[in-house]
C-alpha cells in the first residue's frame, strides 16, 4: 500500500509502518485477539483525522479508530488488515466551565485525565473504572463505558452533552456549544455512545461534571451466600443516597488476587461472596454508612476512610481483571441480568460452562449495583465460542442483556441476535449504510 498520501498529512513520523512499532496496537488487552496492520496513523487534531479518513474513503481502504486499547470485546484492533487510526495524540483537556461543570475534552484525553482536570475546578467526573489511566474519552463514548458508579450517575451516554466527530466521508460535525436543553432534530451524541467506531470517529466532546464530594468511605462486607449480598446491595441502594458504588465478587476470586499479588486475607474468617461498597457526600457519611451495614446480613466487615486504606479495600476488587489476564487470554463474558434473576443466573452459569468444557475455569465479579456481571472463562482455547455459546444463551434465556458495558466487538457479533430483533437490526444497517456507504470505519465489528 503506498502510504506517502498519509504521510504528507500527518507527518512520516506518524505512520507506523514498523512490525515492532504497530505491535501493540494490533493485540487486544487480553491478548485473545490478534491482527496485523499495514500502519498505524496518529493525527495530531481534527483538521487531520478529516484528511485521513477523506484519503482512506477515497482510496476504499477500512479503519479501526483506536484509543487506549482497552477494549475486552476485540473491537479496537485490525483483524483484517485494516488502518489503526490512533486517537491518543487529540489530548487536550480545555474550556473547562467551572460555572456550568462542564468540560470540553479531546478523545485521547484518558478518563483520569478528565477526572483530574474536572477535581481542580471542584468538579469530578461521573464516570469511573479500573483501566482511567489508559481509557480514553473516545474509546468511553464508543463503547459507551459504565463503571463502577452508573447507579449513581449513569453511563458515559448520561455525561455526554456534544461531540465533534469526523463522518466516514471526512466530514466533521461538531456540536460542542454545550446546551442542556436543545431538542432540534437527531441526537448524533446518543447515536455515536456504543457505536464502537462503526459510525463516526470522534475526535472531542464536551461533558457533563458532577460536584466533587471529599467525605468518602469505602467498606469490603463479606458474606455467606450470594442471595444475601445482592439483597444488602438493594437495602444499601435505597437507604444511602451516598453510596457511589457496589461492586462483588467471591472466594475464589479473591484467592487467586491474593495469591497473584500477594495479599493478605482480608477477614480471618473466609465468606463466600464480597462486595466493596463505597459512599460519599459533602459531610462525612461514615457513620450513616456504619447504622446501615449493621443491619446487613454480614460475616465481617473493614471499613476505611483514609486514602491509602480506601485504595488497599479497592485493589482486592479491582485486581481481578489483571489477575484473571495472567492465567492465559480469557474469553471476557460482561452481562446485565434482570435483579430477580442474578443469584439463579451466577449458581447455574458455572454448570453451563462445565457441562461444555469441564477444565474451564469461571470466574464471577462485577457491578451489583448494576446487575451487571462479568463472567470471565479461562482455560479455553481462543477460537473456541461454544463457552460464550453457553453463557450468552443462558443470559438471554433469562432475560438479560448480552452486553453490559464493553459494546458487541468482533466477540459477540454472532450473538447479537439473542437481544436484538431483525426489524432492530436492518434499522441499524440502515443507520450505518447512511453514514458509512462504503464500510470502512471498523467494519469488523458489532454488525453480523
Ligand atoms: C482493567 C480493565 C477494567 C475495565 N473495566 C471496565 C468497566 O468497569 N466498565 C467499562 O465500561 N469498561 C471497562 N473496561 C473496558 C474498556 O476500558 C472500555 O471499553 C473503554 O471505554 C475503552 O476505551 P479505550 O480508549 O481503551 O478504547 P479502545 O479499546 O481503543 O476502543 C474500544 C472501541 O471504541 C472504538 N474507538 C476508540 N476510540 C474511538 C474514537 N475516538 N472514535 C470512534 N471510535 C473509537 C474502537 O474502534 C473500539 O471499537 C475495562 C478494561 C480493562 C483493561
Amino acid at each position: 500500500m503506498n502510504l506517502t498520501g498519509l504521510e504528507s498529512i500527518v507527518g512520516a513520523s506518524n505512520v507506523l509502518t514498523d512490525a515492532a512499532m504497530t505491535e501493540s496496537y494490533t493485540v487486544d488487552w487480553t491478548g485473545r485477539f490478534r491482527g496485523s496492520t499495514p500502519a498505524v496513523v496518529r493525527p495530531a487534531d481534527t483538521h487531520e483525522v478529516a484528511e485521513v479518513v477523506r484519503w482512506c474513503a477515497a482510496n476504499g481502504v477500512a479503519v479501526v479508530p483506536q484509543g487506549g486499547n482497552t477494549g475486552l470485546v476485540g473491537g479496537s484492533v485490525p483483524l483484517r488488515d485494516e488502518i489503526v487510526l490512533s486517537l491518543r495524540r487529540l489530548d487536550a483537556v480545555s474550556d473547562v466551565d467551572a460555572g456550568a461543570g462542564q468540560v470540553t475534552a479531546g478523545a485521547g484525553v484518558t478518563i483520569g485525565d478528565l477526572q483530574r482536570a474536572a477535581r481542580a475546578t471542584g468538579w469530578d467526573y461521573g464516570v469511573d473504572w479500573g483501566a482511567r489511566d489508559t481509557a480514553t474519552v473516545g474509546g468511553a463514548i464508543a463503547t459507551n463505558a459504565g463503571g463502577s458508579k452508573v447507579a449513581r450517575y449513569g453511563d458515559t451516554r448520561a455525561q455526554v452533552i456534544g461531540v465533534e466527530a469526523v463522518l466516514a466521508d471526512g466530514s466533521v460535525v461538531a456540536h460542542l456549544g454545550g446546551l442542556l436543553k436543545d431538542n432540534t432534530g437527531y441526537h448524533l451524541p446518543s447515536l455515536l455512545c456504543g457505536s464502537e467506531g462503526t459510525l463516526g470517529v470522534v475526535t472531542a466532546a464536551r461533558v457533563r461534571l458532577v460536584p466533587a464530594l471529599s467525605e468518602r468511605v469505602v467498606a469490603l462486607l463479606g458474606f455467606e451466600t450470594v442471595d444475601q449480598a445482592l439483597r444488602a446491595t438493594s437495602v444499601l441502594r435505597r437507604s444511602l443516597p451516598s453510596v457511589e458504588a457496589v461492586e462483588l465478587f467471591f472466594d475464589d476470586g479473591l484467592a487467586l488476587v491474593r495469591e497473584t499479588f500477594g495479599l493478605s486475607a482480608p477477614f480471618a474468617t473466609p465468606a463466600s461472596a464480597y462486595l466493596v461498597v463505597e459512599a460519599a457526600d459533602h459531610e462525612d457519611p461514615t457513620d450513616t454508612f456504619a447504622s446501615v451495614v449493621d443491619e446487613l446480613d454480614v460475616l465481617a466487615a473493614s471499613v476505611a476512610t483514609s486514602s491509602d486504606d480506601r485504595a488497599a479495600l479497592w485493589r482486592y476488587r479491582e485486581a481481578h481483571t489483571e489477575a484473571i489476564n495472567l492465567i492465559g487470554p480469557p474469553h471476557k463474558l460482561d452481562v446485565t441480568l434482570p435483579a430477580v434473576e442474578l443469584a439463579g443466573f451466577v449458581g447455574e452459569v458455572r454448570q453451563r460452562v462445565a457441562a461444555v468444557l469441564p477444565d474451564a475455569r469461571v470466574w464471577l465479579f462485577g457491578h451489583a449495583a448494576d446487575g451487571n456481571l462479568h463472567v470471565n472463562v479461562t482455560g479455553v482455547d481462543p477460537d473456541d465460542e461454544r463457552v460464550d455459546d453457553a453463557v450468552l444463551s443462558l443470559v438471554a434465556a433469562r432475560g438479560g442483556s448480552i452486553s453490559a458495558e464493553h459494546g458487541i466487538g468482533t466477540a459477540k457479533k454472532r450473538w447479537l441476535h439473542l437481544n436484538r430483533s431483525s426489524e432492530e437490526l436492518a434499522a441499524m444497517r440502515a443507520i450505518k449504510s447512511a453514514l458509512d456507504p462504503r464500510g470502512i470505519l471498523n467494519p469488523n465489528c458489532l454488525l453480523p
